[in-house]
């Protein structure tokens, strides 16, 4: 008799929730999101926390300008420049990069963690030479950065060819990234045609690290972070 109410319950569960269902906390913006998905299975993610590797950087979603995360490192792969990423995503990139090279794709990263001055800067050089409005479409304000969280990497083909390009998409390194990076936890966080949704143009070589479990069911959607975790409304 207890196994058909499990079962009864399992059904009604299933029949009421889908992937997308978002039940947001009862505070202000989410600080933890529980989807229900596959019917029973729940996951808590936190999209706000400083130092969540799901933590929600955008336009409207701000870091405070003092925010350094605290497991900066040297990564011990092929960079083209001294940088720092989050120990948080090392093992999973460095098997990214391994199996990358198994395949004959040599990848490099080429930006990592950016600390909110240096943003402050580069946001401030690209406004003066291409205006504010254009610098918006591809360069964040301070605070407003990915690359602040430790957990966003630009990509690059070892050869350099097509680097921080639209172009990169059609190289081999990018279009193996577009089709595996997932499996290592990291997305492609502003994709083509999503500019509306994302506030960035396109770019084939910004990857950010959300962890396997998330990186699977983002890319499995087809969905950008903001409209899989409905962070605009
Ligand atoms: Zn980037």
């Amino acid at each position: 008799m207890k196994k058909y109410f499990i079962f009864a319950l399992i059904l009604i569960l299933s029949a009421c929730s889908t992937k997308q269902d978002v039940v947001k906390s009862a505070s202000v913006y989410p600080v933890e999101v529980n989807k229900m998905a596959e019917g029973i299975e729940i996951d808590i993610v936190d999209l706000e926390s400083l130092d969540s590797i799901n933590i929600v950087v955008n336009k409207t979603h701000d870091l405070p300008s003092d925010y350094e995360p605290e497991d900066l490192i040297l990564p011990e792969v092929s960079t083209t420049k001294k940088l720092y990423i989050r120990e948080v995503i090392h093992e999973d990139l460095k098997e990214m990069f391994n199996d990358a090279e198994e395949a004959g794709i040599l990848l490099s990263i080429t930006s990592g963690y950016r600390s909110y001055s240096y943003q402050k800067t580069l946001f401030n050089n690209y406004a003066a030479r291409d205006g504010i409005e254009a610098a918006s479409r591809y360069s964040a304000r301070p605070g407003q950065s990915e690359h602040q969280t430790g957990l966003a990497l630009d990509l690059a083909s070892q050869s350099g060819k097509c680097t921080l390009s639209t172009c990169f998409k059609d190289t081999d390194e990018g279009k193996w990234l577009n089709a595996n990076a997932w499996k290592y936890g990291f997305i492609l966080r502003y994709p083509e045609g999503k500019e509306e949704i994302t506030g960035y143009m396109f770019e084939p070589w910004h990857f950010r690290y959300v962890g396997k479990n998330e990186a699977q069911k983002i890319q499995d959607s087809g969905l950008t972070i903001e409209e899989y975790y409905d962070t605009e409304k």
